[in-house]
């Protein structure tokens, strides 16, 4: 029987310390699944740094190349290790146009599966309980004040030493919900199946232990 516990949600919900913290206590693996589709816009964005805006023919050649772990955790994407920050203004700028592409979402999603079959695990994104881990145990999807979500990011850029404009970071904030939910490829969805929480308030351990009860309460119950 399945026992991943899929965490959907939009950009800067807090969805990643959330798994994190349901993750850490049950001793599953943290999948965060938005970080495969950033690295390959930051190899598009690397290879082609005057492409303002996406050209499907090139990202196409990009996703010949495959990815790769090093011990310490380290991703490689075609053999070297990226320059460019997954979290870089372009990356952010890029990547919902990226992962709308059907072709970057099958390879993505190959992988996440890889991944999943061989431990159960905590996965986060916009489409795993729809689309990458439909028998998920539990389907959870977080949602959060859009003003919260921008000054979140906005927080955790200055913490890495690259300030920011709010009113930047909160455009795109809401240009990514758009493209990612109206995109037709398994677009972000809240749906009957998913618990739905909200994550606004300060810290996320009452979120946390809310999935934490009720991923024990349906353990319980499974046969
Ligand atoms: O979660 P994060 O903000 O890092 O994800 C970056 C982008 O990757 C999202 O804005 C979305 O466009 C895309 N994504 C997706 N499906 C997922 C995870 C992320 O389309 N399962």
């Amino acid at each position: 029987m399945r026992r991943d516990i899929a965490i959907d949600g939009p950009s800067g919900s807090g969805k990643t310390s959330v798994g994190l913290g349901v993750a850490a206590e049950l001793g599953l693996m943290l999948v965060d699944s938005g970080l495969l589709y950033r690295v390959f816009t930051a190899a598009y964005a690397e290879q082609f740094p005057s492409d303002r805006c996406l050209r499907s023919d090139r990202l196409l050649d990009i996703l010949e190349r495959c990815i790769s772990y090093e011990p310490g955790g380290t991703v490689l994407f075609g053999g070297r290790v990226l320059q460019l920050s997954l979290h870089d203004p372009r990356v952010d700028s890029l990547v919902s146009p990226v992962s709308a592409v059907p072709q970057v979402r099958a390879a993505v999603n190959r992988e996440l599966r890889r991944i999943a079959l061989l431990q159960d695990v905590v996965m986060v994104g916009r489409d795993i309980g729809t689309t990458v881990l439909p028998k998920a145990l539990l389907k959870v999807f977080i949602t959060a004040d859009p003003d919260v979500r921008a000054r979140r990011r906005v927080a955790q850029l200055e913490r890495q030493g690259r300030p920011v404009d709010y009113g930047a970071v909160l455009t795109n904030i809401k240009e990514r919900d758009a493209i990612d939910s109206c995109r037709e490829d398994s677009p972000l969805r809240c749906t009957e199946e998913h618990v739905k929480l909200d994550n606004s308030a300060d810290g996320s351990d009452g979120v946390v232990q809310a999935i934490l009860a009720e991923y024990r309460r349906r353990l319980e119950h499974a046969v």
